[in-house]
């Protein structure tokens, strides 16, 4: 995708009309809605946060899941259960007038939409349109199609992305909005695109769709692949596609190439229709263009929502010393300034109400209660195979001898395993096992139930490292070591996603090398414990106050979703590089608005 033109365009502000419409199957909107389920919606979360406090012209679409992801219990065994969480959107949202259909099987469905008003922190103020299909005209079945965040079937799933995608961009239109870019927030989203494509033909019947109208839909379309692994891409079946979505469109999609090994693939899909792609790291999009090498796979780093996730003590830290901070994340670079005994007396908070949690929820019950003084590490995500939650257990006699020679190991444990992920919640009861086996006076092992987003604020700030163990290619960014390091926890990891790009070695945090096989990389793990990070801990406070300092300096300057949304904007949304001369030509013959108003602005 390099410049064809020789005179680009120059782009640094937004367009004074039109908007970006963000779509997303999860939106971690507001920790009392259960409109999401782990990383990717905390992203799609921080990214609106982030686009509302700097007046990005922006609306969003996701699904409202009125029943939530689920909440998990863990019994003694750590055998989970899931029970539904029903919400209310009325409690949140106000819902519009307006009513859009789609056509499932070979029903109409109704959609409408709740809006959540997402205030910035200088009143621009962000919509987010949770569409729902809850309405007396729609059958019991259809009824429930936005009752469950990646519940039910693939069947469920595809109707549920007809929902999103081609009622999404129905509803944007039926709302009166001009949008200028479509970005999808992974895969579940492409369905919009046969929405604009239908809608560029006036409904008529896809097969006769040309190449100028795909190049059109294209150039309004940007998109984000969130996964390295190949199963957590979704795909339908011919026959799926043939049922649900019907017949002339599954040609039409065959033809255009977005099949592959006979399944519809929803990211070759949003690949064809859009004119800019990115993964959510360096190595996820180099790993994303092996998996896709026909086309152009660029890379924005993710970033975390530095207001949402800085800890209370050290918002007030840097409030006192560095004022501007929320307004622009690289002013945190000057944290490297902080006072240690600020810094150390600000993590003692942290710890403290981290272990105070811990002791309200008893773990399981025959756990002794947390020492703050003792080496503190935290592990919680999705508890999916490849996180490889058990890797600090392979070799348990050698933890036990860290652990004695540190004067005590405590390890908190916390994630929610997909209820169809059978070997996720195995992994569950193994740790509660391992726990039970290896706990005793100086080596304690704790499991938390339900990991949410409070949960995730709370221990990213309170342990003294991160630790993260994915195998190697799999883990495509991690955001939740970014939230740890803006509160000057710094990660001991695999060099994997993120971390190859925010590890400095003994600087802000410590590198798990790549090895043959999980036991040598346990292994590694053991030796940058003993070796690394057990002597800094014991040696001197002050020291270690120095190294969470630079890890909120160099990784919470970079890892927010301030720099990554003004990456989006100019990269992505409304990029130097692809706005070519001859391309606005082209879009201000067919006398569109959409885009002018950008070369008033630079002219
Ligand atoms: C940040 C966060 C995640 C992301 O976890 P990673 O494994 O680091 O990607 C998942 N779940 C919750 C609740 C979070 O807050």
């Amino acid at each position: 995708m390099q410049p064809t033109s020789s005179k680009p365009f120059y782009y640094e502000s937004f367009p004074s009309s039109g908007l970006v419409a963000y779509f997303s199957m999860e939106i971690a909107i507001d920790p009392r809605m259960p409109t999401y389920s782990g990383g990717l919606g905390v992203l799609a979360g921080d990214t609106l946060r982030s686009t509302a406090d700097q007046g990005v012209p922006l609306a969003a679409f996701t699904l409202v899941h009125r029943k939530g992801y689920f909440q998990q219990h863990l019994d003694e065994n750590g055998v989970q259960r899931e029970d539904i969480q029903p919400w209310n959107p009325a409690d949140f949202c106000t819902e519009e007038k307006a009513r859009v259909t789609v056509s499932v099987e070979d029903r109409t469905v109704t959609v409408r939409a709740w809006r959540y008003e997402l205030m910035g922190r200088f009143g621009h103020m962000v919509p987010i349109y949770l569409l729902d299909t809850d309405l007396e005209e729609n059958s019991g079945w259809d009824r429930g199609l936005t009752d469950h965040l990646y519940g039910g079937d693939s069947n469920y799933r595809l109707q549920q992305e007809i929902v999103l995608g081609m009622g999404g961009v129905r509803m944007a239109k039926a709302l009166g909005q001009r949008v200028n870019v479509y970005h999808m927030n992974e895969g579940h989203a492409a369905l919009l695109t046969l929405g604009l494509l239908e809608s560029q033909l006036g409904g008529g019947p896809l097969g006769a769709a040309t190449e100028a109208d795909i190049e059109q839909v294209r150039d309004q379309c940007v998109f984000t692949t969130h996964t390295p692994v190949s199963a957590g891409h979704d795909r339908f079946s011919t026959e799926q596609a043939n049922r649900i979505l019907g017949g002339d469109r599954t040609a039409r999609l065959e033809k255009m190439g977005c099949f592959r090994d006979g399944m519809l693939n929803m990211t070759l899909l949003a690949l064809r229709f859009s004119r800019n792609a990115n993964g959510v790291a360096m190595q996820h999009a180099k790993v994303s263009r092996q998996m896709f090498p026909e086309f152009t796979i660029n890379s924005i780093t993710n970033g975390v929502h530095a207001p949402t996730w800085v800890s209370e003590p050290f918002q007030q830290l840097l409030d006192a010393h560095l004022p501007a901070w929320r307004r622009d994340n690289l002013y945190l670079r000057s944290a490297i300034d902080l006072p240690e005994q600020e810094i150390l007396s600000a993590h003692a908070r942290n710890k403290n109400a981290l272990l105070n949690e811990v002791a309200a929820r008893n773990g399981f019950s025959a756990n002794p209660a947390l020492s703050p003084k003792v080496l503190t590490l935290g592990f919680a995500r999705r508890a999916a195979t490849y996180k490889r939650a058990t890797l600090l257990f392979t070799d348990p006699e050698r933890l036990q001898e860290i652990a004695a020679a540190a004067g005590g190991l405590q390890i908190i444990f916390a994630g929610k395993a997909h209820p169809q992920d059978g070997p996720g919640k195995a992994l569950i009861q193994q740790i509660f096992e391992d726990a039970a086996k290896y706990s005793n006076g100086v080596l304690r092992i704790i499991y938390l139930e339900n990991y949410d987003w409070d949960l995730g604020a709370m221990l990213t700030a309170g342990v003294d490292v991160w630790v993260n163990t994915p195998r190697r290619p799999y883990e495509a960014s991690g955001t939740s070591g970014m939230k740890a390091a803006l509160n000057g926890v710094p990660s001991l990891s695999i060099l994997d996603g993120w971390w190859i790009e925010g590890c400095i070695e003994g600087v802000t945090g410590w590198a798990i090398e790549d090895g043959a096989d999980d036991a040598a990389e346990a292994s590694s793990l053991y030796e940058k414990l003993e070796k690394a990070v057990v002597p800094l801990f014991l040696e001197a406070p002050e020291k270690w106050a120095r190294l969470m300092r630079i890890t909120l300096a160099v990784n919470g300057s970079f890892f927010n979703t301030n720099r990554m949304v003004r990456q989006y904007t100019r990269n992505a949304y409304y990029p130097v590089k692809l706005i070519k001369q001859a391309k606005l030509q082209r879009l201000e013959e067919r006398a569109d608005d959409r885009l002018p108003d950008m070369m008033t602005l630079n002219a």
